[in-house]
């Protein structure tokens, strides 16, 4: 087992990490900008490294300065995390080749899924059903209303490179299509310097429902079961919760099992998450992340296994702590995920915590790495806490839920506790009764 690892992030997820590490017995370095100097994961860690000014570019991505953090303090592995490096296959590459071992899936894989054209070819290889549309990239338009019209409107350009929901467009009519492929490559090559572009159905009301998958690279993969986070705005998930409640036993059993053999078959390595649409009672692929996602505690709730944990082991060449047949579901759970912004206009509001205060009691579990007197800094994502609460069914998870919100106590900047508290009494919700649209629907009747 590794020694010292040295965790590429920050905040909530560095702490996070900093915690499995430390139930292991391994040693923790936290790396951070200058703007983190106060920051919990660096209190918490048992070494720190300052890697740069505040700006993520100067800092949390800067391959150059994290490496060098890790020879110097003799890290023998690093964990990413997600967001920052956490998809970047050179970056993956590059710790590898300096001995260290990465957190993750091999660079290959991290390749392969990054490009979404790429990802859909391997997916429908690997038998899981995809949602209609080109066959690779879109280079000309002719071919883009040929597919167009075969799939029928409204569909979708999705950038190859897209991610967090950007270089999207939905086309309803055929004389939209040129002006949206133009528009969406523009949109990419800015974000993610490639315009590569490809075309979806679009569909008209799915919820996003996602399976947890794990490979220990040598070909042994399990499934964790799903998260429904359908709860999104601005393609953005506000909330997730396992089980899905559009889902039976047998949908969550057939389809687990489809992304297990995948997973086996691609002789994946590490922790990963298999997106679909799912409409009229089908799964469609969109995409795979290859790393851990923010919502993993909500499977953690339900399986009682510790994801991090498992992908350390397998990092270190262990096998899986558990077979599939050991895999057991039980109850429900359900994460808000709170952010410094205004609960009404979504502005940022980042700056001083007067008074924190968690909540707590059986199966509340509070992720944050704010406490009092710290000060939020305005250069990073505004996730500041996820609140992850298990029930035995949805509806003590809701009862318990609805305690917890009460609770929480941040002063300071604006949080969105209150939209989440709101969220949580509106019928639709209480009935599991919601596709991707409600939230965005709901947010507009309240204006
Ligand atoms: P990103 O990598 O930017 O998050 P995804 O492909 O995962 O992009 O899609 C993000 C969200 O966009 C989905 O959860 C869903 O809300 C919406 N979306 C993506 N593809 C489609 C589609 N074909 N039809 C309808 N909505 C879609």
């Amino acid at each position: 087992m590794f020694e010292k690892l040295l965790i590429a992030n920050r905040g909530e997820i560095a702490l996070r990490i900093h915690r499995a590490c430390h139930e292991m017995g391994i040693k923790t370095v936290a790396v951070h900008s200058t703007a983190d100097a106060d920051a919990m994961h660096v209190r918490l860690a048992d070494e720190s490294v300052c890697i740069g000014p505040p700006s993520a570019t100067h800092s949390y991505l800067n391959i150059a300065n994290i490496i060098s953090a890790a020879e110097v303090s003799g890290a023998d592995a690093i964990h990413p995390g997600y967001g920052f490096l956490s998809e970047n296959a050179k970056f993956a590459e590059i710790v590898e080749a300096h001995d260290i071992a990465f957190v993750g899936p091999t660079p290959e894989h991290i390749r392969i899924m990054g490009d979404k054209v790429e990802a859909k070819r391997t997916a429908g290889a690997v038998g899981l059903p995809l949602v209609p549309g080109s066959e690779g990239a879109i280079t000309d338009l002719e071919e883009a209303e040929t597919v167009a019209f075969e799939i029928g409107y409204p569909v979708l350009v999705k950038a190859a490179s897209g991610g967090g929901g950007r270089g999207m467009k939905v086309v309803e009519r055929p004389e939209d299509l040129s002006k949206s492929l133009k528009a969406a490559g523009q949109e990419a090559k800015a974000a993610f310097g490639d315009d590569t572009v490809y075309i979806e159905k679009y569909l008209g009301n799915p919820r996003h429902i996602e399976f947890q998958v794990f490979g220990d690279g040598k070909g042994n993969a399990i499934h964790l079961g799903e998260r429904d986070c359908s709860l999104q705005r601005r393609h953005q998930k506000v909330l997730e919760e396992a089980p899905s409640p559009a889902l039976n036993a047998d949908q969550r059993a057939d389809m687990g099992e489809t992304c297990r053999q995948a997973i086996a078959d691609l002789g994946y390595r590490g922790a990963g998450t298999i997106e679909f649409l799912y409409e009229d009672g089908r799964f469609y692929f969109i995409e795979m992340n290859t790393r851990l996602q923010v919502e993993h505690p909500v499977t953690e709730a339900i399986t009682g296994i510790d994801l991090v944990r498992e992908q350390i082991r397998v990092a270190a060449g262990l096998p899986l702590s558990v077979t599939q047949s050991e895999v057991k579901f039980s109850g429900h759970a359900i994460e808000c995920r709170i952010n410094a912004e205004d609960p009404r206009t979504f502005a940022p509001s980042p700056g001083l915590v007067t008074q924190y205060h968690a909540p707590g009691g059986l199966h509340v579990r509070a992720d944050s790495a704010l406490y009092d007197g710290y000060t939020i800094p305005p250069h990073y994502d505004s996730l500041i806490s996820k609140l992850i609460v298990y029930g035995a069914n949805r509806n003590d998870c809701l009862m318990r839920l609805r305690r917890a919100l009460e609770e929480y106590v941040i002063e300071g900047p604006k949080t969105t506790i209150p939209l989440h508290r709101a969220l949580i009494e509106q019928p639709d919700f209480i009935n599991g009764d919601y596709s991707i649209k409600w939230l965005e629907e709901w947010l507009a009747a309240q204006d």
